[in-house]
């Protein structure tokens, strides 16, 4: 019997689980794919927002703030690229110099420091800002992080402090049994005392198994570009048009792997899976961004990419023990500003929440610090040279686009949290996440993935299982 089920691996559910394992208890994550931060953790704009724009006394306001406010910290604990360069929302229309001032008092009540500068500054700030800018609002609180790293570091120093995982399990049900709950997936069972939703855009459907609910979520599609990072600061800040109804808008900002992403749209579907892209949104998407940055260098695009947002009906997260068991908690409709939300809600759902229903225990034993990982690019030219006389794996470049080295990724592979496709090594390593897009390195990815699982080539998948990178069995067995 467990004492806390946690469905999902997303940044969401990786929080959850981090913070219970400050505590002596019995833990596991479910989730179905076979990799952590494998849907909206891994698609987003991956903004550190401030907590300027968010309804005052809202739930979206409150985990905004808190979250932004301790992710230096959280980044530091986690070894998570973070870089706090500020924000600026852009007004490109007479009347819409109002509205900013609207944003400064919503930002002054969320407790967000923000300043409203002129277009003399905002050219200084931006130098392609678009000819059309007339001013913006700047929180200088506002950053960039790496959305993949926060989920999947998240989740290894919860394993590291005692928590379990298990992929590839999609919760199909869940039953009240006397004093517990029992979880049906497609072919185990589990019993925990407590079950926390944390299933993105399907955290509506979870919700259901247990009682009738009164809200549904709409997967809401935002797709994108990514240019490649090439010389030169071709924005300092992340810039974004005024908030509409539709969300924060197509935005514009650097990366902290110095690439720059140009979007999102903003689409209700009805498929909870479908990540695809189209051409007609992307132009959409070009046109906007256009309209707030001059010169894009769209030659420079290396990919497009798409994320699905868990819209609630609610328009504001639901964070709260179902009504008919206080022993089953909702952490649903995260849409964003989930991901910056994510440290805070994830401390607020264990200290007030699973405190309600379970004696918290201090785990005495609990690291906060995620075990140190080798960066070779990191190192000065005599360090690195030290460190591959002694490691030589260190010295032979797999990626080359993203200077991805064997010793990284051997790194990876025998660490505790588990990485079982190409794209978990990716969202990992940034291997194959260049100019070329793994079309050098995957084939010499698949090799080194086969060779360390022990298994033939033919049943290393891309992303989820069963989809192979080269369904043909090899004539080596798996050796490289
Ligand atoms: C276009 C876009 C832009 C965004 N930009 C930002 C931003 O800049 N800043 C920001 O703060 N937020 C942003 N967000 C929001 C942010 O990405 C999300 O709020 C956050 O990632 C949600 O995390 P999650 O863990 O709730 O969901 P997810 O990451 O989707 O995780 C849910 C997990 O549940 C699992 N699951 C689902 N059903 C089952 C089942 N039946 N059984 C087992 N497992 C299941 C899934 O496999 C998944 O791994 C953006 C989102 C989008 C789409």
């Amino acid at each position: 019997m467990k004492d806390v089920i946690v469905i999902g691996a997303g940044a969401v559910g990786a929080f959850i689980a981090r913070n219970l394992s400050r505590f002596n208890l019995n833990v596991l994550v479910l989730d179905k794919d076979n990799d952590v931060c494998n849907a909206t953790s891994c698609a987003n704009s991956a903004i550190s927002h401030s907590g300027y724009d968010p309804v005052p006394g809202t739930k979206k306001a409150k985990f905004n703030v808190l979250g932004n406010q301790m992710m230096e910290q959280v980044c530091k604990e986690l070894d998570v690229p973070y870089e706090q360069i500020g924000t600026l929302t852009v007004a490109t229309e007479e009347a819409q110099l109002k509205t900013l001032e609207e944003l400064k008092e919503r930002a002054t009540i969320n407790g967000v420091p923000s300043e409203i500068v002129d277009q003399a500054r905002l050219r200084e700030m931006e130098p392609n800002i678009s000819e059309e800018a007339l001013g913006a609002l700047y929180c200088p609180t506002g950053g960039i992080i790496n959305p993949f790293l926060l989920t999947c570091h998240a989740m290894e120093n919860a394993l590291d402090n005692g928590v379990e995982l298990a992929l590839n399990q999609e919760v199909k049900d869940i039953k009240k049994v006397s004093d517990h709950f029992v979880v049906y997936t497609q072919d185990k069972e589990y019993e925990s005392k407590v079950v926390i939703n944390a299933a993105g855009v399907y955290s509506d459907k979870i919700a259901a198994m247990i009682e009738p609910i009164d809200w549904f979520i709409t997967p809401r599609k935002g797709e994108y570009y990514v240019l490649d990072h090439f010389k030169g600061e071709f924005v300092n800040h992340v810039v974004f048009p005024l908030p509409s109804a539709k969300g924060k808008g197509v935005l514009v900002s650097k990366t902290t792997s110095g690439n720059y992403i140009i979007g999102p749209s903003s689409e209700p579907m009805d498929d909870r899976e479908c990540v695809a892209c189209d051409s007609l949104t992307l132009a959409n998407v070009k046109q906007q961004a256009s309209m707030l940055i001059k010169n894009i260098p769209f030659y420079q695009q290396i990919r497009v990419y798409a994320g699905l947002r868990a819209t609630p009906s609610t328009h504001d997260f639901i964070i709260e023990s179902s009504k008919s068991e206080p022993a089953f908690i909702n952490v649903a409709g995260i849409e964003s500003p989930g991901l910056v939300s994510s440290p805070a809600i994830g401390k607020y759902v264990v200290e007030e929440l699973v405190s309600k229903v379970l004696k918290l225990e201090e785990n005495k034993n609990y690291k906060k610090n995620i075990k140190p990982y080798t960066k070779p690019l990191d190192l000065s030219n005599e360090e690195r040279n030290a460190l591959i006389k002694e490691h030589p794996e260190f010295g032979r470049m797999v990626c080359q686009c993203e200077k991805v080295s064997l010793g990284e990724i051997l790194e990876v592979l025998h660490r505790k949290l588990p990485c079982n496709s190409l794209k978990a090594l990716k969202k990992r390593t940034r291997a194959g996440f260049g100019k070329c897009q793994g079309g050098f390195c995957q084939p010499i990815s698949v090799s080194i993935i086969a060779e360390e699982k022990e298994i033939d080539v033919s049943k290393v998948s891309y992303d989820k299982d069963g989809g192979y990178f080269a369904p043909y069995k090899s004539n080596k067995g798996g050796k490289r």
